[in-house]
């Protein structure tokens, strides 16, 4: 059986991942500031469970608090849902995740495939509740043959974890799954060879929320030739997923101004799971 220490420590340690609480470690004591003015300890004796972890209302509070500020949820927005037979024939059309990882990581069907070191498929549980799509792979993620593992990604883990769905619980994909040379976007021509991947994807996934970050992934997605910023704060559906648009996490490095509509944003898609309509 898992020892209750370890899952207070992971507990915990994703609760400080989502700025929610402060703690100190002590030899037999973890303090734990769950708001600014309350401070719980938890004592841990040595060699036994952990007699007393946060309590549930503790933990609720701490777990909710993306809530607090969040947006209503937005008015409906763009409603598309490509055709699927198209690919019917196509030997997509009766692969699994994994088969179509193995596709990917072969597949020659556009100019990407002559430069990157890896193809990243995407990676995440096959029944996750959310799907968060971007771009395509930077040179991290070349290197790795992994979605978000460079600089863009931490921020992103980070994203994740402050609404309390830690990466692990999500499936992340790219619009392309091969590095564009030098990270320019996509081209047109590269993005139709490859979408059916990330169709075949959401298909399979099949998940509760969709959260597109930045321009390719969310005009891609939604065949949309605007900007951004029109397709933020409404509630798009993708055969029938609920879309939510916001700024990719490359952008906010770059311009901090983002951090809070994206986090407006990802509170949206937030509610979104937890049912609310
Ligand atoms: N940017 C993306 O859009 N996708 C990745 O996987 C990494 C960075
Ligand atoms: Fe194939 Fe997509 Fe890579 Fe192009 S980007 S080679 S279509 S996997």
């Amino acid at each position: 059986m898992t020892d209750p220490r370890d899952l207070l420590a992971r507990y915990l340690t994703q609760r400080a991942a989502a700025g929610e609480v402060s703690y100190v470690l002590s030899r037999n004591e973890v303090s734990l500031t769950v708001m600014p003015e309350r401070a719980v300890t938890a004592r841990v004796s040595e060699g036994r469970p952990a007699n007393e972890p946060p309590t549930a209302v503790q933990e609720t509070a701490a777990r909710e608090k993306w809530r607090k500020g969040a947006p209503e949820i937005p008015p409906p927005g763009i409603e598309i849902a490509p055709p699927t037979d198209l690919f019917a024939n196509d030997p997509l059309g009766g692969a699994d995740l994994d088969q179509l990882g193995e596709l990917i990581r072969n597949c020659r069907k556009c100019a990407l495939c002559e430069e990157r070191k890896n193809a990243v498929p995407g990676e995440g549980p096959p029944d996750a509740d959310l799907m968060v799509i971007g771009e395509g792979p930077g040179a991290t993620e070349d290197e790795q043959g992994r979605p978000f593992v460079g600089r863009a990604g931490k921020l992103l883990d980070d994203i994740l974890a402050a609404i309390g769905c830690p990466r692990e619980t999500v499936f992340i994909a790219n619009i392309v799954k091969c590095r564009p040379p030098g990270n320019r976007n996509p081209e047109r021509d590269e993005i139709a060879a490859c979408l059916p991947y990330l169709h075949r994807q959401i298909a399979l996934v099949n998940p509760k929320v969709i959260l597109a970050m930045g321009g390719v992934a969310a005009g891609t997605l939604l065949d949309f030739k605007g900007s951004l910023g029109s397709l933020r704060n409404k509630i798009h559906k993708f055969h029938n997923i609920p879309v939510v648009v916001t700024y990719h996490p490359a952008a906010l490095l770059r311009n901090p101004n983002w951090k809070k509509p994206t986090w407006d944003d990802v509170r949206i898609a937030r509610r979104l799971l937890a049912g609310e309509r």
